[in-house]
């Protein structure tokens, strides 16, 4: 059994037009809609999850898509970049993708020697793909447009922008088992050996950085990996036992989770590998019903009707 925290679960954003998200990850991204439900405290509102072919923690990108949010600003107290593994040789493919459909990037650049590629999605949140130093293994999902040599392998680190870091990273060194693995500049980079994948985490510490606004285009919170509920209940005594308040264990139908702020001011979560997602549809089918929980199957004709059409 492995009592670590297993790197990243998964990563939740807030989108505005569901249609316009929906296109962006499954098409252009290439990324598998592994389920679609609604927002389990507003049922008229989807929950997207993108990832790879079975959902597997470390690679699912998840969405709550508000027609009309107000667009959120990027800044302190907030996980500021999402970052993708993708293939050695893979990122003229990606900027010519990027081109075709209208993308906004920058040009490639390296950090920590690590070529990556920087763009916004449709609501201008900020996503890297990165060509890792050490090879990534995880299989893709691919599409007719995106094939194996190109397409995205998971999460190979976020980043978290903090006026002091010193707090978050004394979370990630003493509670989840991280240690520092560089350091440039004002970038320190934490990675964990519980998973040889999605394992780090980079703080950016920038003093005067005011702090961000969590609207469309941001992310909400980052969820870490835990392998059970066993594991995740002895996570949450440590967490109380740092004073830091921290939720009862939710269940989220796909994993058990628990939610608490990070004293840097991210919310964090801690989340199961079981039960995963093919447990209300099978592999094959993931991602293609609108999958509520129990509680709303009873409104499910309502839902479906003011839901908003993907195609
Ligand atoms: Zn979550």
């Amino acid at each position: 059994m492995n009592n670590n925290i297993k790197g990243i679960h998964h990563i939740t954003a807030i989108a505005g037009n569901a249609k316009k998200n929906h296109d962006f990850y499954t098409r252009v991204l290439g990324l598998r809609l592994v389920k679609k439900t609604v927002n389990f405290d507003d049922p008229h509102t989807y929950h997207f999850y993108y990832g790879d072919k079975t959902g597997t923690p470390g690679s699912i990108l998840t969405f709550f898509p508000w027609e009309g949010i107000t667009i959120g600003r990027r800044g302190a107290r907030q996980v500021t970049e999402i970052g993708y593994s993708v293939p050695e040789n893979s990122l003229d493919f990606w900027l010519k993708r990027f081109d075709d459909n209208n993308v906004i990037y920058n040009k490639p650049s390296e950090k920590f020697g690590e070529q990556y590629l920087s763009f916004l999605d449709p609501d201008g949140l900020k996503i890297e793909l990165t060509v890792p130093k050490n090879a990534d293994n995880r299989e893709p999902w691919t599409t007719n447009e995106v094939s194996a040599e190109n397409a995205t392998r998971g999460f190979h680190n976020i980043t978290i922008t903090s006026n002091k870091i010193e707090a978050t990273a004394k979370i990630l060194t003493d509670v989840f088992g991280y240690r520092l693995l560089e350091q440039h500049v004002n970038r320190y980079r934490f990675i964990t050996d519980a998973v040889d994948n999605a394992a780090i985490v980079d703080l950016v510490e920038i003093p005067s950085e005011i702090a961000g606004h969590v609207a469309g285009g941001s992310v909400h919170h980052v969820a870490f990996r835990v392998e059970n509920e066993e594991i995740l209940m002895q996570y949450r005594e440590k967490i109380v036992n740092l004073g830091l308040n921290i939720t009862e264990k939710i269940d989220r139908n796909y994993f058990y989770s628990l939610y608490f702020r990070e004293p840097g001011g991210v919310l964090f979560e801690l989340a199961t590998e079981n039960p995963g997602f093919a447990t209300d549809e099978t592999v094959e089918q993931l991602g293609s019903g609108l999958k509520l929980p129990a509680q709303y199957e009873s409104i499910r004709k309502d839902i479906e009707k003011t839901l908003p059409k993907l195609d």
